[in-house]
């Protein structure tokens, strides 16, 4: 049933001097810059999670290994989607929270207006926001990549799985017909190299990718002056898992190659200490590799121990803002949604309470090894849900 949002009603100003969470005010026109997580988790401990910002729902794609509420599965009508004031003053909100990484995602950030987006960025980034980064898929960022990186944003994250063409299409549920985008996004990678913008390539390790595939992507992304971060395939894709676990391969042995040609390797996480710790290793070439693996180990909080996937391959890392004001706490799970949207609207403290419960959700979060989840994930498999939330509850 659609929602119906008035576009005249005033949204509450945020005042950018109260901060939600104690000793969590954002540093206005900082300088400082949050390289990754670990930077973002403050100095009292609180875990700040990254906010990723839907800015479209439409991706034009079908990639195989998409979250089962992934973000592009979020299907928000025309008539929903937030003006770009609304969403800035969205964005406002949680950056007076304390939130200090944002990402702009979709969807598909490239089909959004460009103008726009430019806008967003550079207003996002006068609220005092540190780390300002955008995913995309689609070589159509291209013509806004110089305007972006003028707006102050701090990098860009390529989705590229692969350089082979066919292949790309056939991952990312696209017509083979449409083989010439995969060179456009090739040539987008190179010009925000060429425009400064600190490139990353985001690449899912899937059950067919061949070594020799992986290492030509590690050679590519040293002739743009890309980093590359490689994702385990989240398993819980697909009906039961089913897909996933056709799908999934374990990267140790890809890793194990790479980490013995690293001149050095460090360790980070996604922001507040969030999600799987990750290694990465700095190559000759001068690519860093970061490594995001399961067996390092996951983060998980109280709002878990309810839910069904418990403790699922994706974890807790990150706040959702949906592009109709909703917020969504976990990446993968639907229907936990807050919709700040109307809070703001309705005025009073509501959004503020909304807020506080959202991050609670984080700031409780805790770490579980990889051994101690694998047995939790076992007894998911076979126990009726009663075994599930008893062993649960032994663990914690
Ligand atoms: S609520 Fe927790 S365990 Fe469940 S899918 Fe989300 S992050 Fe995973």
């Amino acid at each position: 049933m659609p929602r119906s949002h008035s576009r005249q009603a005033t949204p509450k100003r945020c005042d950018v001097t109260k901060s939600v969470l104690p000793g969590t005010s954002p540093e206005k026109g900082s300088n400082a810059r949050f390289s990754w997580g670990m930077e973002a988790q403050h100095t009292n401990n609180i875990r700040i999670p990254q906010l990723r910002v839907l800015l479209n729902t439409a991706c034009g794609k079908r990639c195989r290994y998409c979250r089962p509420s992934g973000e592009a599965s979020h299907q928000v009508q025309r008539d929903q989607q937030a003006t770009p004031d609304e969403l800035l003053e969205w964005v406002r909100v949680l950056v007076c929270a304390g939130v200090r990484d944002v990402r702009l995602t979709g969807g598909e950030p490239a089909l959004h207006p460009l103008g726009e987006l430019v806008r967003l960025v550079r207003e996002t980034k006068a609220m005092g926001v540190p780390r300002l980064t955008l995913v995309t898929r689609n070589g159509r960022i291209a013509s806004a990549l110089a305007a972006l990186k003028c707006a102050g944003l701090d990098c860009i994250t390529f989705s590229l799985d692969t350089l082979d063409p066919v292949r790309w299409c056939r991952i990312c549920g696209i017509s083979e017909c449409d083989v010439g985008e995969h060179a456009t996004l090739l040539d987008a990678v190179l010009l925000a190299h060429e425009a400064g913008l600190p490139v990353s390539l985001n690449c899912v390790l899937l059950a067919d990718t061949s070594a020799a595939e992986f290492f030509g992507l590690l050679e590519f992304a040293a002739k743009v002056g890309a980093s590359v971060k490689v994702e385990e395939l989240i398993r819980d894709v697909g009906m039961n898992g089913a897909a996933g676990a056709e799908l999934h391969a374990n990267p140790e042995h890809l890793a194990a190659m790479v980490r013995a040609q690293a001149s050095s390797t460090w360790v980070t996480t996604p922001a507040g200490g969030l999600g799987h710790p990750m290694d990465n290793h700095r190559l000759p070439s001068g690519v860093t590799v970061t490594w995001k693996q399961f067996a390092k180990g996951a983060c998980y909080g109280t709002d878990c121990h309810d839910c069904a996937d418990f403790p699922c391959d994706d974890a807790l890392m990150a706040l959702r803002l949906l592009p109709d004001g909703r917020l969504q706490t976990c990446l993968k799970r639907d229907g936990n949604h807050l919709d700040l949207g109307a809070a703001l609207r309705q005025g009073g403290d509501e959004a503020d309470r909304m807020v506080r419960r959202a991050l609670s959700v984080y700031a409780t979060a805790t770490r579980y090894e990889h051994a101690d989840i694998e047995r939790l994930r076992a007894r998911r498999a076979w126990a009726p849900a009663t075994q599930v939330l008893y062993a649960m509850e032994a663990h914690v």
